[in-house]
């Protein structure tokens, strides 16, 4: 038997398929052919002309799909109109819940759908599994998140309209995901077109936003091949074309489209550059181009395909590549060890076979490792051309297979000169261990992303897209948004009751027969992830406003603080957490707050004497305020700023660290999470003194951070004598910051305390925590310090 240490050296490994059971069972489902979906529902599959679908890896059939014709985007587009009514006017909140919960049945779907993805495609499972899925479910989460904040971050800005979306083969539901969250997210609905070669997965997503509850009509796919696409990219209900695919489709559907006040973006191909200097780490800069041009059969737009290698390291480099091209194994999609699988067609493997053969006859040296080539399927080997010309046909047509094509270059002039010496312009990577140098490149390369000492790295929070014939817009981030919205002339609306610029309107307050009982139970306080006894042994009676006592809260007291400081001290990992990570925790929060809203409901009226409604609209706008929040989580970006020339001035927001909180008595369940909740998302840890009248919210508010994975420590609550303890939090060196909203609070003392470590206070007194005064940018600026780096580049 082999030794694992020899293993270890060979590499050799046995196959290990996934297995494929639900999604034939579901194909099975399927064996009469799927109709389109139009309006929440399929069509009939009779109704029309179909054609098949065919797995690249073995011919298999998977399926038959209708062909749209212009009626069927015609009747699609007309219910989308029909849904654009309902659907642009929901609350931005009501948006994000309908997105939240796509990217929660996503998540609950991964492995079908990445088992699907790969059957469709010919991509590895291994990918569909860990890059592919995984970034369509981050893209809906993203989105929820600007859903929700539209209206306070844009405000004017208003939906398109109806969105007629087409999207290529290459990556299906993750072109699906980065065209529909942002169109969802902004108001408008969608008609979408997959790539006839791979319409599975969409179709799955169809199944999805049904399953989801998503208003019919909201999203519509319509099957088909380029005419279903010209068809709908030229009906006139449509008010925005969003495409990726070829240049030369896009430079027709933009002369399509001229004149006809249709918003376009189109995201087209690429020849990016991979940039090798000779100060790289070569083997970082080999691994890099197995992920730069191996991944996805190199069927990505963004591949680098173009390798300029600095002359003095020109033939190591290739020597490492070729040994490293030789491990790479080809085969199976759906086997976990497998490196590349099948390309996505016959025609696309004859293309790519075709150009690497002009490759050869214009001089080229191709190298292909002799490694086991699956005997049936479309699978094409990874390719090395060396000796190529800059102008010649390999190094200026995208490829888009396995097929890598190599230069050298002496100095970072001519690395310039080649990188840009192409009509596209749509990424480009890096490597240099010279941060100055590689600076320098990136702001000279014409690209819309560059990737330093890495490659084909993507985002929901950043955009991406090109510059010249790579298309113009972006997808992702900010920038993608704008995208789906256009300057509106209207103002967001005021409230009646404050004047002020009115939230998110609230969905009505469901019926709650909860009474109003007192809840008789010493709330315990809740420190490093635990419920605590209070140090000093004493609780307190908290009395509604008639004098009848609901409960007892524990008297927290100096020590209980230095614990829960302590404690929090423990959880640093919480700021190194990614913001997409925090903004999970945060909905969590909130959908747990949902669940058990009668309780939090019942306890207010029970403990402050508000109504029903009032205690119904505290409760539903705390769940509004946490979502709020934790859409900001990976939002709240630093920026660049302008300083000198050839300066990158990076103003990062960074949190405090450790946070001290004293809440207030107003809407105290409200009032607590509108604190919290700012500080939670840009990575501070929180001690939390909540309102010493009305505690008991707070007290309970604990169990929903114990079920929402909240880390220990994370959040301490310390009842007691707000006055006494903000002072020792303010007059604790590890407390970072402090925010001071209680009714108790004398300024003078708590500033005069804070001098010793000399941490920000920040006395809020009191405000309206049901407007959007309660909310917004000033918490989010206060629960963050601004790092300014500066680095100068250019040698
Ligand atoms: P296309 O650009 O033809 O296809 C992309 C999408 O557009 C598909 O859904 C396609 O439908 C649709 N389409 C085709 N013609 C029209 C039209 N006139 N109006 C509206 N929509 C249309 O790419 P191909 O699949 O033909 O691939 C050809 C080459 O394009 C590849 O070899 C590669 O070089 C490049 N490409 C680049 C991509 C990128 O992301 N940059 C992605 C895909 C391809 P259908 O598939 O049904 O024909």
């Amino acid at each position: 038997m082999a030794l694992i240490k020899d293993i270890l050296q060979t590499m050799e490994y046995g196959p290990s398929p996934e297995s494929n059971e639900h999604v034939i069972a579901w194909l099975g489902q399927h064996e009469g052919g799927f109709g389109h979906f139009i309006d929440g529902k399929f069509t009939d599959p009779s109704a029309g002309a179909s054609f098949e679908v065919t797995s690249p890896a073995n011919g298999a059939k998977l399926a038959r799909v209708a062909r749209g014709t212009a009626d069927d985007v015609d009747r699609a587009v007309t219910a989308a109109t029909r849904a654009f009514k309902s659907w642009s006017k929901l609350a931005g909140h009501e948006r994000a819940r309908h997105l939240y919960a796509l990217a929660r049945h996503i998540q609950k779907r991964e492995r079908f759908l990445a088992v699907l993805e790969s059957m469709d495609n010919g991509k590895p499972i291994r990918e569909s599994r860990d890059i592919d899925i995984p970034l369509v479910a981050r893209h809906f989460y993203h989105h929820a998140g600007w859903a929700e904040l539209i209206e306070s971050e844009l405000p004017g800005y208003q939906p398109v309209g109806v969105c007629g979306q087409v999207i290529p083969w290459n990556f299906p539901l993750l072109m699906l995901a980065w065209k529909i969250a942002p169109a969802l997210a902004a108001g408008n609905t969608v008609v979408l077109k997959p790539a006839e070669q791979t319409p599975l997965t969409a179709l799955a997503f169809a199944e999805i936003c049904r399953e989801a509850g998503l208003p019919d009509g909201v999203v519509n796919i319509v099957t088909g091949e380029g005419e279903t696409g010209a068809a709908l990219v030229g009906h006139p209900g449509v008010a925005k074309v969003a495409f990726t695919g070829s240049t030369e489709v896009g430079r027709i559907i933009r002369r399509t489209t001229a004149g006809s006040g249709k918003k376009l973006s189109l995201e087209l191909g690429g020849k990016s550059p991979f940039i090798v200097f000779e100060d790289a780490d070569l083997d970082s800069a080999v691994e890099g181009l197995v992920d730069a041009i191996w991944f996805n059969q190199g069927e990505v737009c963004c591949a680098g395909s173009r390798l300029l290698v600095q002359e003095g390291i020109a033939e190591k480099c290739y020597a490492k590549l070729r040994a490293r091209m030789a491990t790479l194994r080809v085969g199976d999609p759906l086997d976990k060890s497998t490196d590349i699988g099948a390309v996505v067609s016959t025609e696309q493997l004859e293309r790519i076979g075709a150009l690497v053969a002009k490759g050869r006859q214009e001089g080229a040296e191709v190298f292909q490792p002799s490694i086991p080539m699956p005997a049936k399927g479309c699978f094409f080997p990874p390719t090395l051309m060396t000796g190529v010309e800059p102008a010649s046909t390999v190094a200026t047509v995208e490829i888009f297979g396995p097929v890598l094509v190599a230069m050298t270059f002496r100095t970072p002039d001519e690395a310039v000169a080649l990188a840009n010496n192409t009509r596209f312009g749509l990424a480009a990577s890096i490597w240099s261990e010279n941060i100055n140098r590689s600076l320098d490149l990136a702001a000279r390369v014409k690209a819309g992303v560059v990737w330093i000492n890495a490659t084909n790295l993507f985002d929901a929070a950043a955009g991406f897209g090109g510059y010249r014939e790579s298309g113009f817009g972006r997808e992702g981030g900010l920038e993608g948004l704008y995208e789906y919205l256009v300057p509106g002339h209207g103002k967001p609306a005021k409230s009646a009751k404050t004047g002020k610029p009115q939230l998110n309107a609230a969905p009505s307050p469901t019926a709650i027969a909860a009474s109003a009982e007192p809840i008789d139970r010493t709330a315990k306080l809740y420190i490093g992830g635990k419920q605590a006894r209070p140090d000093s042994g004493y609780s307190y009676a908290v009395t509604n406003p008639s004098g009848k006592t609901v409960g007892l809260a524990g008297l927290g007291n100096r020590k209980d603080i230095r614990n829960a400081v302590e404690a929090a001290a423990k959880a640093g990992s919480w700021g190194a957490a990614t913001g997409h990570n925090r903004a999970q925790i945060l909905y969590y929060i909130a959908e747990n707050l949902s669940a058990r809203a009668a309780e939090f409901e019942a306890r207010l009226r029970a403990m402050t004497g508000a109504s029903a409604k009032d205690a119904a609209e505290e409760v539903a706008t705390t769940i509004r305020r946490a979502f709020f929040y934790a859409g900001f989580a990976d939002k709240y970006d630093g920026a660049v700023h302008a300083t000198k020339s050839r300066h990158v001035t990076l103003a990062m927001n960074e949190p405090f660290g450790i946070m001290g909180i004293v809440c207030p008595d107003e809407t105290p369940l409200l009032g607590f999470v509108s604190l919290l909740m700012p500080a939670l998302a840009v990575g501070n840890r929180v001690v939390a003194v909540p309102s010493a009248r009305y505690p008991l919210a707070a007290t309970d508010f604990y169990q929903l951070l114990d079920t929402s994975d909240v880390p220990a420590g994370v959040v301490s609550i310390v009842t007691g004598e707000t006055a006494s303890l903000a002072k020792t939090l303010a007059e604790h060196d590890e407390v970072a910051a402090l925010w001071d909203f209680g009714s108790t609070t004398d300024a003078a003392t708590i500033e005069a305390a804070s001098a010793g470590n000399l941490k920000p206070v920040w006395i809020g007194g009191s405000r309206d925590w049901t407007s959007s005064d309660g909310q917004g940018r000033e918490f989010l600026r206060r629960a963050t310090q601004v790092k300014n780096i500066w680095v100068p580049y250019g040698e």
